[in-house]
């Protein structure tokens, strides 16, 4: 036997039966490696799990811990791995945050390094609603335990928690949520499933985005098997369905959907939805999807005051096992305001910048940190595609804008266009009157304080220009 004549292969299992040793073993050949605060930050969390044959099994804090040990010391755990328990030897992660087993990520330490970004690691971490493929599609990261309540979820959270506790029985159903994006609205319905499928675990509950609906009903369309897909949903318990904005202009899906509804009301089986606007502002919708709708609870979701946003904060970085001092947490609470997902990409990044440098998170970091996040926000948008989306909004035509035209809408749209450039983007007042028929800077300035004005008195138009920007932000 080949295996046997392997002096690491017999080293491995002659001196590594318990799973103990073997991580200690391994951890002293990190420590020498990496620098003090990257050991501390990465590698001690980790805790041993079991050892079987070659393969050593971990248990991590987060799905986070194992994305960023991939990426950034895949080669390091290769040499380690293959030192401490021979050539066959793997890793095998478990994280400690998800429940099930099935969760486990395999990491077999011959696999090619991955070459991804810290931006599309922390994006995927962030913005993924899905990891491992799950009967259900939930996520069981997302529950109400690590859902801060605040000001702005208050009505939400009740109504979702009381829907969690009695599936179908309350009269919020449908359960409509809507709200801006990086809210929480993904969080909390997918806790709704969660938390139903703890109290009754043999209640079928789905949850998909009606993106992911519409696919699978055109797919369902070319195999002729819509009655099956049809009936699929029909038999569920709890039909949750995300992002129902999506459904707008496409007819097809929009009925089927309707049926299934119908179908799903009538027998008492809970439904729902999350949308960025309450349902009668979904323009291009069914009307008669939209007054069903509006048959339970309709409720929003506002972005998070400042001490909410502190408590996410902490939360978050608890989560991700690191101490920071109350004035970081205060900077970034000030600095990023209207979303949740911002907030927790900012400590991400924080995190890896920290271990990159080798430097402690310190309030100099966090300026740095939130100042890129903040640029990467705005570094895409350009003028053009702001005027475009107000005009549409208010119905002007774009032309008007830019030239000297007085009437009430358009001069309401231009102003609109100005303050929202000098907000989103990072061109000079010079280039953002330039853009609106060779207006000077001053114009602008006058645009944006006015604008300013109206919203302090009117909060309807408050309300709409930040759906505005909402929108333009989400494009990017
Ligand atoms: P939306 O669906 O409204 O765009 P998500 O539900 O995807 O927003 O939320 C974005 C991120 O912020 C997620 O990682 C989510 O867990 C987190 N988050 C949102 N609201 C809260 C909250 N109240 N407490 C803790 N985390 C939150
Ligand atoms: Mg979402």
């Amino acid at each position: 036997m080949d295996k046997l004549n392997n002096k690491s292969f017999l080293r491995t299992i002659n001196i590594h039966t318990d799973c103990t040793t073997a991580w200690k073993d391994c951890l002293s050949i990190i420590k020498e490696s990496v620098p003090h605060i990257t050991y501390n930050t990465w590698f001690l969390p980790i805790k041993p799990v079991e050892i079987s044959d070659s393969a050593l099994k971990v248990q991590v804090p987060n799905g986070f811990f194992v994305e960023w040990i991939e990426e950034h010391y895949n080669t390091l755990i290769n040499k380690t791995i293959n030192e401490v328990l021979g050539d066959s030897g793997k890793l095998i992660y478990t994280v400690l945050d998800d429940k099930k087993n099935d969760d486990e990520i395999n990491v077999i330490i011959k696999d090619e390094e991955k070459k991804k970004t810290t931006d599309e690691i922390s994006n995927q971490l962030v913005a993924s609603p899905t990891e491992e493929p799950h009967e259900t599609s939930l996520n069981p990261r997302y529950r109400f335990e690590n859902f801060i309540k605040g000001e702005g979820n208050q009505l939400a959270r009740a109504a979702a928690y009381a829907v969690g506790e009695n599936p179908g029985e309350t009269s919020f159903n449908p359960l409509f949520i809507y709200g801006g994006v990086g809210l929480g609205k993904t969080h909390l319905i997918q806790a709704i499933g969660n938390k139903i499928l703890e109290y009754y675990p043999n209640k079928k509950v789905i949850y998909l985005s009606s993106d992911l609906f519409t696919v699978e009903f055109v797919e369902a369309i070319q195999s002729n098997s819509v009655n099956d897909f049809s009936n699929r949903y029909k038999s569920m318990d709890c039909l949750i369905i995300d992002d129902i904005q999506f459904l707008i202009g496409k007819e097809k899906t929009q009925d089927l959907f309707f049926h299934i509804f119908n179908t799903l009301h009538q027998s008492g089986k809970q439904i729902i939805l999350s949308s960025d606007k309450p349902p009668k502002e979904l323009k291009g919708l069914n009307e008669r999807l939209i007054s069903r709708f509006s048959w339970g609870l309709t409720t929003d979701i506002q972005p998070p005051d400042f001490e909410t946003r502190i408590a996410i904060l902490k939360n978050k970085s608890n989560s991700f096992g690191i101490n920071l001092s109350n004035e970081i947490f205060e900077y970034i609470a000030h600095n990023i305001t209207s979303n949740i997902r911002e907030l927790e990409g900012c400590l991400i990044k924080l995190l890896a910048n920290s271990s990159l440098n080798g430097k402690e998170i310190d309030y100099e970091l966090t300026k740095r940190t939130v100042k890129e996040i903040s640029t990467k926000r705005h570094v895409n948008i350009s003028i053009e595609y702001i005027t475009n989306v107000v005009c549409e909004h208010f119905k002007v035509d774009e032309n008007k804008v830019r030239e000297k035209n007085r009437k009430k809408e358009v001069v309401l749209a231009r102003q609109t266009a100005m303050f929202l450039s000098k907000k989103l983007t990072k061109s000079s007042l010079k280039t953002i009157g330039l853009h609106f028929g060779g207006r000077d800077h001053s114009t602008v300035i006058h645009a944006h304080n006015t604008i300013e004005e109206m919203i302090s008195k009117d909060s309807r138009l408050k309300q709409s220009i930040g759906e505005l920007k909402n929108k333009i932000e989400m494009s990017i």
